[in-house]
């Protein structure tokens, strides 16, 4: 990060931190052979999260928080547990843009992350602490990450109550560890055989099988009306 580099253009609260936040997002994709957005502009209210279950060469689970205008990121091998006895490892990946949050389809052949992509849970969040606004909990949360120990409650359709993400030491700067709280919504059951898209209702195989998603990667530009299965957003 280059803190002495100028630039021309007029930036409005943290929308240069946000830019270069999402320095390497981009850096790794290019936007006119995938799907995947490239920006977006967080609501005033609420902060967000959503679980994306994503077929790559190897399937994770994508938890997203909403911070600071981007969405942090970890990728979770074997995805969230609502058993508090069970640690499930969470690597921190690079930020996401917000409106990463509404993507799901197919990330087509050669891309980066090249696969199939479905949002599994999405909801709000907020810290433990209570907070008299969203900045105030942002500020609050950026400090957690920070410390490496972040607590939260989700409010999801499939993921609810509190949870911690906590970084581990001695395996390098990107291994935190996904941890389900004990309260009323802790359970052993495996909710990731709850598999279904809180979105499009649709699994995982079938949006891989789906034509509809299957169309942009052979027509791109010419996918005009933007379906909820063909997320595009040109800059
Ligand atoms: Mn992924």
């Amino acid at each position: 990060m280059d803190l002495k580099t100028t630039s021309t253009t007029p930036n409005k609260g943290c929308s240069k931190n946000k830019d270069m936040s999402l320095e390497k997002y981009k850096k790794k994709r290019i936007f006119d052979t995938t799907p995947e957005p490239t920006g977006g502009v967080a609501s005033d209210s609420e902060l967000l999260f959503v679980i994306q279950k994503h077929a790559a060469s190897r399937l994770h689970y994508d938890f997203r928080l909403e911070m600071n205008g981007v969405l942090k990121s970890w990728a979770i091998p074997k995805g969230p547990s609502t058993d508090p006895t069970v640690k499930h490892l969470a690597m921190m990946v690079e930020d996401h843009p917000y409106d990463y949050k509404d993507f799901e389809g197919i990330i087509p052949e050669g891309n980066y992350g090249a696969g199939t992509v479905i949002i599994w849970d999405a909801g709000t969040y907020e810290p433990l602490e209570k907070t008299k606004s969203k900045k105030e909990a942002e500020k609050l949360l950026i400090n957690q990450l920070n410390l490496g120990s972040l607590k939260f409650s989700l409010h999801g359709k499939k993921l609810k109550g509190e949870f911690a993400l906590v970084k581990t030491t001695g395996y390098g700067d990107n291994q935190w560890l996904l941890i389900k709280h004990r309260d009323k919504y802790a359970s052993p059951t495996d909710i990731t055989k709850k598999n279904k898209s809180v979105v499009s209702g649709i699994t995982l195989e079938k949006m891989a099988a789906d034509p509809a998603a299957l169309k942009w990667k052979s027509k791109p530009k010419r996918a005009k009306k933007s379906s909820k299965l063909m997320h595009r957003n040109t800059p």
